[in-house]
Order: structure tokens, then C-alpha cells, then sequence
């Protein structure tokens, strides 16, 4: 595994990007979506929580990703392990510290340290907190590309939109 932060070789558009990704997408299409995200860095870190095979793993890291398998416990005490990825050292570092063989927990400080690592606007994670899957101003198209509810009249969300539209359209494509 290369812990090196990546100059990014490979261009998005290239043969070789492709097939990673069309790899990526046959494991799982969403996975593809978050590794195109954050390795476009629209997304500083990525968290995958389902299992993952080796092949999973190898694929993000050849398209300059690093990647870290965290230990997390759930209410059982049941040991799970989260898979994240991001193209910052110091992102996986703050993950793991934080993280790391700790309880899952969804209070409202986990929530908003997530959200800044894992790119959502603030206003709209301090909305989801408070009112989760309030109304807002966006087609269904437009929040099913998102991984955070955007509040209503986000000034935030409208920007960003256009690059997730980008990564999804062209993972559809590939
Ligand atoms: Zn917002």
C-alpha cells in the first residue's frame, strides 16, 4: 500500500481510470461514486460500511487513495470494521484518532465532525441535526446524488451540486 499522497497520474478520462472504475462500480455502484468524489477531492474522506474484498481495496488505492480499515463497536459490543478512504494523510489521521475502536455514536458532535471530513456544508448537517429530511428546494434527482440532506435554501449545496452531477454522470457512462 503506498502511503504517499498521490500526484494523480492517472487522469479521470484515461483507458486505465476507466476500468478501475468500472471495477469499482461492478463491487458496488456507490462505492465507485464516493471513490470518484474523493479522489476528485469533493469529498476530503469517504467511509464505506459494509464489508469489503481485497480487490475493493487495491482498485481505490490505484486510483491514488489511501485507505485504512477502522475497528468501530456497536451497541452489542459487536466488533465492525468501516473501510475509509481519502487522498489526505492527515484526514485518515484525524479519522483514526478520533474513531478508532470507539463505539458508533450519532450525537451531534460525531455528526458535525463527520460532516467536515466527509465535505457536507455546515449549515446543512446543523439543520439535519436539529430537523432530519426537512423539506428543502431540491428535485428528488438532486438529493439522491448527495450524501448530506441540504437545508432548505442552502447557498452552499446549488454550488457543489454540478461536481457530484459530474461523478455520477460519468460513472453511469463508464
Ligand atoms: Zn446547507
Amino acid at each position: 500500500m503506498s502511503n504517499q499522497c498521490c500526484d494523480g497520474d492517472l487522469h479521470p478520462d484515461s483507458p486505465e481510470f476507466q476500468g478501475y472504475l468500472r471495477s469499482l462500480k461492478k463491487i458496488d455502484f456507490e462505492l465507485a461514486y464516493l471513490a470518484m468524489l474523493t479522489r476528485e477531492g469533493i469529498k476530503p474522506l469517504s467511509r464505506w460500511e459494509k464489508p469489503l474484498v481485497d480487490e475493493g481495496l487495491e482498485l481505490l488505492q490505484r486510483i491514488d487513495l489511501l485507505t485504512r480499515q477502522v475497528q468501530r463497536t456497536v451497541k452489542t459490543g459487536k466488533e465492525v470494521v468501516e473501510t475509509i478512504f481519502s487522498r489526505t494523510p492527515a484526514c485518515i489521521r484525524l479519522y483514526e484518532k478520533t474513531f478508532g475502536n470507539t463505539p458508533i455514536d450519532k450525537s451531534a458532535r460525531t455528526q458535525q465532525f463527520e460532516g467536515f471530513l466527509f465535505g457536507y456544508p455546515p449549515c446543512c448537517v446543523n439543520h439535519y441535526i436539529r430537523k432530519p429530511y426537512a423539506p428543502n428546494n431540491l428535485t428528488d434527482r438532486e438529493q439522491k446524488i448527495l450524501f448530506h440532506w441540504a437545508c432548505r435554501d442552502c447557498k452552499v449545496t446549488p454550488t457543489l451540486l454540478p461536481a457530484y452531477k459530474n461523478a455520477y454522470d460519468l460513472l453511469e457512462r463508464c
